[in-house]
């Protein structure tokens, strides 16, 4: 009887197990496997990159694979850029080599990662990423075999070079720069493509963006930073697919949005989001208050923000995330404080619990670092603050560790007409006047009869008084 059982449950198990093996086969037959027949060789004279371009460092660790017996390219965002005569922002190599062999041949070198193990070579600050090629699908990487030393097996996991072009994601973005003979290695038209300016998924579009969602952020990344267009069927596949994104934990959609809005192309990222949806999944506060704006300010304030953080990174300076971030929510903050307000709160508590509930909310979206989130609150908090013109408290107000950002969004409030240009006028002369003016400038203007100062009224401020002009 037993026995019998246990036939039956082998029986289903076998079923189940053959039934998976149908799905991922049939989801792979969409992807043409790549064939030795259709690569093609750019050679060096065929192409523009030349090692000038690349960073010492990279190369070290090319050549140095090479004499050690193992191929060796960079590939990725590097050749891309390279060939687009940029500078890129990282080097990424890729090898025959596993990490084992990989750290034994540099002694500068820390193996990286639990489920795909990738070797890291530091040369100071500048960190030179070595990957094994990967082997194909990441369905594979679900059903890896660890070792008892919880170190994936190389069959399951690592393969060549023909199986590592299918789990790159634009076609663009799976070109090979061969350390060998200087030539660029294609098995998907990329080249063409990245002449043509063209953002191309490999494989099936809808079938990419369902295995890894962070690709349609990538798309819009890719095609504001480098001008070009995505492919028809990227585009059509985009359309409807954004609510995917929910399903990516909030500490890796937190990193997105920085490479998103902090690498010069803010603006046309932000508009590109809106347009595929995918902004609404990542701030649905802010798309709401966007959505029902009255004025057009509020939508002012942002797209001002991105237009500087985009004009600061042209001419080399730097921007912060906090920054940011307090721009994309401050208009639900605004709103919410207002309600605050209205319903009888004094000003600064009404922007202190709007912003721990709009911050709350937005955690479940994007993750934010702790100190990330009380910098953006402290932002906020500093707002109704800059109402108070007499008195001490605009000299402490100047010693506030974050006043300069504080007065930085002040001004960005007041060019997008959300606060008085003449109060943001007022703290731009009072912060760098002698203390001998800014005395002046804190005393109550209007005088009594007595020629005294009036005396202060201490009454609490009706909500339409204390409400901060948005
Ligand atoms: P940049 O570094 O300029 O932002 P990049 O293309 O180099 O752009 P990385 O995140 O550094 O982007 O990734 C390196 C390469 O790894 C990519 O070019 C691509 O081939 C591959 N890759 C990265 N993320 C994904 C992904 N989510 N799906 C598929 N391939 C990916
Ligand atoms: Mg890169």
């Amino acid at each position: 009887m037993i026995n019998t059982i246990k036939k039956i449950n082998n029986i289903g198990v076998t079923l189940i197990l053959n039934l998976f093996k149908k799905i991922i086969q049939s989801a792979r037959a969409q992807i043409t496997p790549p064939t030795v027949e259709k690569v093609r060789i750019y050679t060096r004279s065929e192409h523009t990159i030349s090692r000038a371009q690349i960073s010492d460092n990279a190369l070290k660790v090319l050549y140095r694979l090479q004499k050690e017996g193992f191929d060796a390219y960079l590939v990725g965002g590097c050749v891309r850029d390279l060939l687009l005569g940029r500078e890129p922002k990282d080097f990424d190599v890729v090898t025959n080599a596993d990490p084992e062999q990989v750290r034994k041949v540099f002694r500068n070198c820390r193996i990286i990662g639990r489920r795909f193990r990738l070797a890291h070579v530091h040369f100071g600050r500048e960190v030179i990423e070595v990957a094994t090629f990967r082997g194909d699908g990441e369905a594979q990487n679900d059903a890896q075999v660890l070792n008892h030393e919880g170190r994936v097996l190389r069959d399951n996991v690592y393969g060549t070079i023909e199986e590592d072009v299918w789990r790159r994601d634009f076609t663009v973005n799976a070109l090979y720069y061969n350390i060998k003979d200087f030539s660029v290695v294609d098995y998907v038209q990329g080249m063409e493509d990245h002449r043509n300016a063209i953002l191309r998924l490999i494989g099936d579009p809808s079938t990419r963006f369902r295995e890894d969602p962070v690709r349609m952020l990538r798309a819009v990344r890719f095609a504001a930073k480098l001008g070009f267009k995505l492919h028809p069927d990227c585009e059509q596949a985009l359309h409807g697919a954004a609510p995917l994104l929910s399903s990516i934990p909030s500490a890796r959609l937190y990193d997105e949005v920085l490479k998103l809005f902090l690498y010069g192309y803010a603006l046309q990222t932000f508009e590109m989001l809106r347009h595929y949806g995918l902004f609404q999944v990542l701030f649905p506060d802010t798309e709401r208050s966007l959505a029902s704006e009255e004025h057009e300010f509020p939508r002012m304030l942002l797209i001002k923000a991105l237009q500087n953080s985009d004009n600061r990174i042209a001419d080399g300076k730097s921007v912060t995330a906090y920054f940011l971030f307090a721009a994309l929510l401050w208009e639900p903050v605004r709103v919410l404080a207002a309600q605050k307000m209205a319903e009888g709160q004094v000003d600064f508590m009404a922007y202190q619990d709007a912003a721990n509930e709009v911050i709350a909310r937005q955690l479940r979206f994007t993750a934010l670092p702790r100190h990330i989130g009380l910098a953006i609150r402290e932002v906020w908090s500093l707002q109704p603050k800059f109402n108070t013109r007499v008195g001490s408290k605009p000299s402490r107000l100047i010693l506030h560790p974050r006043f300069r950002a504080g007065y930085d969004f002040l001004l960005l409030r007041a060019e997008t007409g959300g606060a008085d240009s003449e109060l943001a006028q007022w703290w731009q002369v009072y912060q760098y006047a002698s203390e001998n003016e800014q005395r002046k400038m804190t005393q109550p203007s209007r005088k009594s009869a007595t020629g005294k100062p009036r005396k202060r009224n201490y009454r609490k401020k009706t909500p339409a008084a204390a409400e901060v002009q948005s």
